[in-house]
C-alpha cells in the first residue's frame, strides 16, 4: 500500500503552504488541486506583503515551484471525489475523479469555498469590477462612484462601513428588498443612495461594468463596488468525515487546525466558511501542518 503521511486536499494559499511546510519537515505527502480557487477570475491579487499585485496564476506557480524543491511533496493536478475514513481514522483511502486511490495516515482539508449571488449576472463582471473584499480590491476603487448589492441590513451596513474611507460616493442596491427605518436613516445621513428596486440587468463589456438597468427601465451610470455573497463549501467532506460543525457552519477546531474527527485537519477558508485573504489562509495552512507534524513526531518517536 502506498501510504502518505499526510493527502492534502486542496493546493490553494492554505494547502500549499500546509504542503511547504510539511515538505520541508521532510514528510511524504500528496496534494490535490483542481484549480476550481474562488480567485482566479481576478487580475490581481493585492494585501500579500512581497506578492502585492501578484496575478492568482503566478502566485499558484511560484509556490509549486518552491515545492519542487522537496522530493516527499507530490502534486497532482486532479479532484478528490470521494474520501474513506477507515478503522476509525487509522488511514484515510482518498479517490480521485479519474478512478484513482491513494492512502493517507493524516488528512487535511484545505478545499476553500466559493460563491452564490442572488444575480447570476454579477458573474460577469466579478473579480474585474465588481468584488466581495474591500481590503482587497477598495484601494483600486478609491474616491469612485461605486454601488454595494446587498440584501440584508447587516450586510449593506457592515460593507457601507467599511468602503466608506475608500470612496463615500456610494449607492446601495438591495435588489427588492426593503430596508429597516433606521438602516434607511443611518445611509440618508451620509448621503448614500439607496435602491430598492430589483436588478433587472448589469450591463458592460469584458468584465467591465457599466450600467445597472432596473425592472422600471431606469438606468444607473456605475462602473464597478462590491456585492456580498452566500458561501457554501464545494464539497461534503465536511459531512462525510463527521467533523463537527458550530451553529454558523465553522468547523469545530482546537484552534490549530486539528477537527473533532481523529486525524483530520482542516485549513484556510473552508474552515470558517467565510471569505478572509491569501496571507491569512496561508497562515493557516502553517498551523495544521505543525500540528500534523506534531502528531506525527509524538506518535511515532
Ligand atoms: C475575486 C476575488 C479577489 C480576491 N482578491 C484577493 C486579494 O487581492 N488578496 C487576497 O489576499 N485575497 C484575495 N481573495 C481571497 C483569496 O482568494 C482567498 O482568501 C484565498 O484564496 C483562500 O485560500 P484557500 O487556500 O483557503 O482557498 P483557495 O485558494 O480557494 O484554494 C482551495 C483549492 O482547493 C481546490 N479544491 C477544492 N475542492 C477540491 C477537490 N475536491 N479536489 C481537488 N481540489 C479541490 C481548489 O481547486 C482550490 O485551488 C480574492 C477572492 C476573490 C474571489
Amino acid at each position: 500500500m502506498n501510504m502518505f503521511d499526510c493527502v492534502i486536499v486542496g493546493g490553494g494559499s492554505a494547502g500549499l503552504s500546509a504542503s511547504l511546510t510539511l515538505g520541508r519537515a521532510r514528510r511524504k505527502i500528496a496534494v490535490f488541486d483542481d484549480g476550481t480557487n474562488r480567485n482566479r477570475v481576478t487580475q490581481q491579487s493585492h494585501g500579500y506583503l512581497t506578492r502585492d499585485g501578484i496575478t492568482p496564476q503566478a502566485f499558484k506557480e511560484t509556490g509549486l515551484k518552491e515545492l519542487n524543491k522537496y522530493p516527499s511533496i507530490s502534486y497532482f493536478h486532479s479532484t478528490i471525489t470521494e474520501i474513506i475514513n477507515k478503522c476509525s481514522g487509522e488511514y484515510f483511502i482518498v479517490k480521485t475523479s479519474d478512478g484513482q486511490e491513494f492512502y493517507a495516515e493524516k488528512l487535511m482539508l484545505a478545499t476553500g469555498i466559493q460563491e452564490e449571488f442572488s444575480i447570476p449576472s454579477v458573474r460577469e463582471f466579478y473579480g474585474q469590477s465588481l468584488f466581495s473584499c474591500p481590503y482587497c480590491d477598495g484601494w483600486e476603487l478609491r474616491d469612485q462612484p461605486i454601488i454595494i448589492i446587498a440584501e440584508k441590513d447587516e450586510h449593506v451596513m457592515h460593507m457601507v462601513k467599511l468602503v466608506y474611507n475608500w470612496t463615500n460616493d456610494v449607492a446601495v442596491l438591495t435588489n427588492g428588498v426593503e430596508l429597516s427605518k433606521e438602516t434607511v436613516q443611518k445611509l440618508q445621513k451620509r448621503n448614500i443612495i439607496i435602491k430598492s428596486e430589483y436588478i433587472k440587468n448589469l450591463i458592460g463589456q469584458n468584465g467591465d461594468l457599466k450600467k445597472i438597468e432596473f425592472e422600471s427601465g431606469e438606468i444607473m451610470i456605475r462602473s464597478g463596488g462590491f456585492v456580498v455573497p452566500t458561501y457554501y463549501r464545494p464539497h461534503q467532506f465536511v459531512e462525510q468525515l463527521a467533523c463537527q460543525v458550530d451553529k454558523d457552519g465553522t468547523v469545530v477546531t482546537d484552534g490549530a487546525g486539528r477537527t473533532t474527527t481523529r486525524n483530520v485537519y482542516i485549513a484556510g477558508e473552508t474552515q470558517k466558511l467565510g471569505a478572509t485573504s491569501l496571507i491569512i489562509a496561508a497562515a493557516d495552512g502553517q498551523k495544521a501542518a505543525f500540528s500534523v507534524n506534531h502528531d506525527l513526531v509524538m506518535e511515532r518517536f
